[in-house]
């Protein structure tokens, strides 16, 4: 089973690239901040527990994604493959995610890292929030937040994978279809 994360800083376009992932190869794909934004519009009580966590852009308690992370792969045991989008973001979950994995007989078969300078971040993530109603891509602060927190918290996740020898960084500036091309190529070069 073809387990890819797709990797990177907030607004680098891994929604946008595992949309078009998820088409060409017949994978399923899990986004970890849309299904924390599901839970919050639906008011769950894990939504609420999560509600201001996000909205300063802060990230969500490890056990709680997790968890989530979990009962998204016990429920797609049959998947030809998955992606998962916005997860591991931290080597905690990294770590955890390796054991889930491990327990249903998988394992991560490639992380890609899509690479964009954050004043490219900032000026997307921007545009982004004028449709896209996420509090959260509003203020110019938060997004700086969420991108001080990618890079203490998260970046630390690709030495995890490189170590296994599992990461590849592709250039995540051009259009959408160029940034699409180099993804098909690393993920065909993995094959
Ligand atoms: P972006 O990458 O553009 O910030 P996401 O949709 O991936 O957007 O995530 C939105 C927010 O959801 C994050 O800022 C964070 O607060 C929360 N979140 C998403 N995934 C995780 C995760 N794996 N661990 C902790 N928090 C998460």
């Amino acid at each position: 089973m073809l387990n890819i994360i797709l990797f990177g800083a907030p607004g680098c376009g891994k929604g946008t690239q595992a949309e078009l992932i998820k088409e060409k190869y017949n994978l399923n794909h899990i986004s970890t901040g849309q299904v924390i934004r599901e839970e919050i519009a639906n008011q769950t009580e894990l939504g609420k527990s999560m509600q201001a966590y996000i909205a300063a852009g802060e990230l969500a308690p490890d056990s709680i994604v997790i968890g989530m992370v979990r009962n998204y792969i016990t429920a797609h045991r049959d998947a030809v493959g998955n992606i998962f989008d916005g997860f591991p973001r931290t080597t905690a979950q990294a770590e955890a995610f390796d054991e889930l994995l491990a327990a249903e007989g998988l394992s991560v078969s490639l992380m890609i890292y899509m690479d964009v300078p954050e004043e490219e971040l900032v000026k997307r993530i921007l545009l982004r929030g004028k449709d896209s109603g996420r509090a959260d891509d509003a203020s110019e602060d938060v997004i700086r937040n969420r991108i001080a927190i990618y890079r203490e918290q998260t970046e630390v996740v690709a030495e995890h994978y490189s170590k296994q020898g599992k990461y590849v960084a592709i250039d995540g500036v051009g259009s959408l279809d160029e940034v699409f091309g180099r993804i098909c190529d690393a993920i065909d070069a993995h094959r």
